[in-house]
C-alpha cells in the first residue's frame, strides 16, 4: 500500500478484454478456445515481472465478468478460481495485485447502467459487493469511469462519477478493508460522464458510432470535474490514490492544445493529500497494433517530464501481448526505478540476461517495427524499402544466431520459453522482410498475420469492436503503395 513518498507503485496491467484477444495474451474469457494459461503459466509470468522491477500485477475485471452471468456462469466461476490462486501467487511472492473496473458498465455487450436509475444504481452496487466478496487478498481495487462506458442520461455527469465512486468505495473498504482504492480518472474528465451521446431512445447501451463523443474535451468541463474531485477526495478513504496523467489527452502531452488540456497543476494539488500515479496507456503499444513494439524514447522522456511536473509515486504500464512484448515491460519496470537511464542500454541488458546476447546490433534493428502509425507512434521510418527488407532479413538471421548458441542456458525468470519468445521475434522479422518485398503477396501476408494473431476471433461472433480486423487491413496497407495516406492514419478505436 502507498503511505508515504517512499513506496514506489509499478504495477504491469495485461489486459484480456474480449476485443482485445490475442494469441499474445491469457485467454481468461473462453474457456473453450485456445491460449488459455495454466496456472504453472502465471507462475511463471509472475516470477519475470517480478523480476523486471513491477511489484503489482494488474486486471481489469471486465463487463462480461461484472454483471448476474459472470457471477453465475461456469466461465465465471472458472475465472474467480483461476484468478484467486494468480492472486494468492502473487502475494506469496509478495506482488499485489490490482482488480479494476469501470463504475457502472456491466455485461458482455458493454451497457452502461445509469446511477440515477434506482433499480440499474442497485444492480451496480450488487455486483461491486459480489465481485469484492468473491476475490481475497486483493492489493488494491481501482474504480475507472469507462471505456467502455459512461454515462449521460437521466442528469448524469463527471460529477455523478466521483460522488457514485465514494459510495462504491465504502462498499469496497467493508469487504476489504486492507485493500488500497485508487481512482482512475481515465479519459479527459471522466471519459464520456455527461458528453457521451447516444441514438434516439437509448438506455446506455454501447453503441459504436457514438463512441468518439466521449473524448469531446472542453477546459471549463475538466476544471468543473476537477473542483470537485478536489473537493470530495476527502471522502474516500484514506490513502486512495488517483491515476492522473499529465494531460487529459490520448498522449498525456501537456503541451498539446495550447496547455489548455494539461494536468499538471491539478496532479500537483491532488498530491498534497493523496498518492498521485501515472497510468500512460500509449508509452508501450496503444491498442491493436500486434508487433514487437519499441517507444522507449518516448518512455523515458516521458518518465522524466513526470518527475519534473509532480511527485508521482509510480503508475501501470499496459500490455494487451505480454508473450510478445517482454521487452516493453521491462522497459516500462525500469523506466520507473530509473527514468535517466539510456533505453538501449536498457534493451541491451535484456537480452543480455535474458538471451545471452551481448551485441549492439540488434538494437539498431528493433526499432523499425514500430513502423505502424498507431495511437502513441508518432515516429515516421524513413529509409528506403529494400534497406528496411535487408536489416528484417539480418533481424531474422540474428535471432536464428542467438537461438543456436544460447539454447537452454537461460536461468532468469522468463515466460514463455525464451526459444518460444524468439521463434516469434523471427516470425515477426520474417513477416515484415515478405511485406517489404519488391512484389509482396499482400492477400498472403494477411492471411499469416491473422492466424499467427487472431485466429482465436474465427470461433467468435463478431465482437461489438471491429478493432482486430482493423488493425490488421492497417498493417498490410502500411506496406501497400497503392493504398493512399488517409488510410494510412491511427486506426479508429484509438483516442481522436
Ligand atoms: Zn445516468
Amino acid at each position: 500500500m502507498i503511505t508515504s513518498g517512499e513506496h514506489q507503485h509499478r504495477s504491469c496491467y495485461v489486459n484480456f478484454a474480449g476485443h482485445l484477444l490475442n494469441s499474445f495474451s491469457p485467454n481468461m474469457l473462453h474457456p473453450q478456445l485456445p491460449n488459455s494459461w495454466l496456472h504453472a503459466d502465471w507462475m511463471s509470468f509472475i516470477d519475470m515481472i517480478k523480476d523486471f522491477g513491477f511489484n503489482v500485477y494488474e486486471f481489469w475485471l471486465v463487463p462480461r465478468l461484472f454483471c448476474r452471468s459472470g457471477l453465475d456462469s461456469d466461465f465465471g466461476k472458472r475465472f474467480t478460481s483461476q484468478m484467486q490462486d494468480i492472486i494468492d501467487y502473487a502475494a506469496d511472492q509478495g506482488m499485489a495485485t490490482k482488480m479494476f473496473c469501470s463504475l457502472a458498465t456491466v455485461g458482455a455487450d458493454w451497457r452502461t447502467y445509469c446511477p440515477n436509475v434506482t433499480d440499474e444504481w442497485d444492480e451496480c452496487l450488487f455486483l461491486w459487493d459480489q465481485w469484492t466478496k468473491r476475490l481475497h487478498r486483493l492489493g488494491m481495487i481501482g474504480i475507472f469511469p469507462g471505456d467502455p462506458g459512461a454515462c449521460s442520461r437521466n442528469g448524469c455527469t463527471p460529477e455523478t462519477f466521483i460522488d457514485k465512486a465514494v459510495e462504491v468505495s465504502d462498499i469496497i473498504k467493508k469487504n476489504q478493508p486492507d485493500a488500497q482504492i485508487e481512482l482512475n480518472t481515465w479519459g479527459n474528465p471522466f471519459f464520456g460522464w455527461g458528453c457521451i451521446e447516444g441514438p434516439d431512445g437509448w438506455q446506455g447501451e454501447f453503441v459504436q458510432d457514438y463512441q468518439h463523443t466521449a473524448w469531446t474535451f472542453s477546459r471549463p468541463r475538466a476544471d468543473r470535474a476537477m473542483t470537485h474531485l478536489l473537493k470530495r477526495l476527502k471522502h474516500f478513504p484514506e490513502y486512495t490514490a488517483v491515476a492522473i496523467n499529465l494531460a487529459f489527452n490520448p498522449d498525456a502531452d501537456p503541451k498539446h492544445g495550447d496547455g489548455e488540456q494539461s494536468a499538471q497543476s491539478w496532479a500537483r494539488e491532488i498530491a498534497k493529500t493523496n498518492p498521485i500515479l501515472t497510468w500512460d496507456f500509449s508509452l508501450t503499444e496503444g491498442e491493436n497494433a500486434i508487433i514487437p513494439h519499441y517507444r522507449f524514447e518516448r518512455l523515458f522522456s516521458q518518465r522524466k517530464r513526470e518527475r519534473e511536473a509532480a511527485p508521482y509515486q509510480g503508475g501501470m504500464c499496459y500490455t494487451m501481448t505480454p508473450m510478445l512484448n517482454q521487452l516493453s515491460l521491462y522497459q516500462a519496470a525500469q523506466s520507473f526505478i530509473d527514468p535517466d537511464a539510456d533505453h538501449r542500454e536498457v534493451t541491451r541488458r535484456f537480452y543480455s540476461k535474458y538471451f545471452g546476447y551481448k551485441e549492439r546490433e540488434l538494437l539498431d534493428i528493433l526499432p523499425l517495427f514500430e513502423i505502424v502509425p498507431d495511437w502513441g507512434n508518432g515516429v515516421k521510418i524513413d529509409i528506403a524499402k529494400s534497406e528496411y527488407r535487408r536489416l528484417m532479413l539480418r533481424g531474422s538471421e540474428i535471432v536464428r544466431e542467438i537461438k543456436r548458441d544460447n539454447a537452454n542456458d537461460n536461468e532468469a525468470p522468463f515466460h514463455p520459453a525464451p526459444k518460444t519468445y524468439l521463434n516469434d521475434l523471427m516470425f515477426f522479422f520474417d513477416l515484415f522482410a515478405c511485406l517489404s518485398d519488391e512484389q509482396p503477396d499482400f492477400a498472403y501476408c494477411r492471411q499469416t498475420y491473422w492466424n499467427k494473431v487472431y485466429e482465436i476471433y474465427n470461433d467468435l461472433p463478431t465482437h461489438v469492436d471491429p478493432r482486430p480486423t482493423l488493425a490488421t487491413n492497417n498493417l498490410i496497407r502500411v506496406f501497400d503503395d497503392s493504398s493512399n495516406d488517409s488510410a494510412k492514419s491511427p486506426m479508429p478505436g484509438r483516442w481522436i
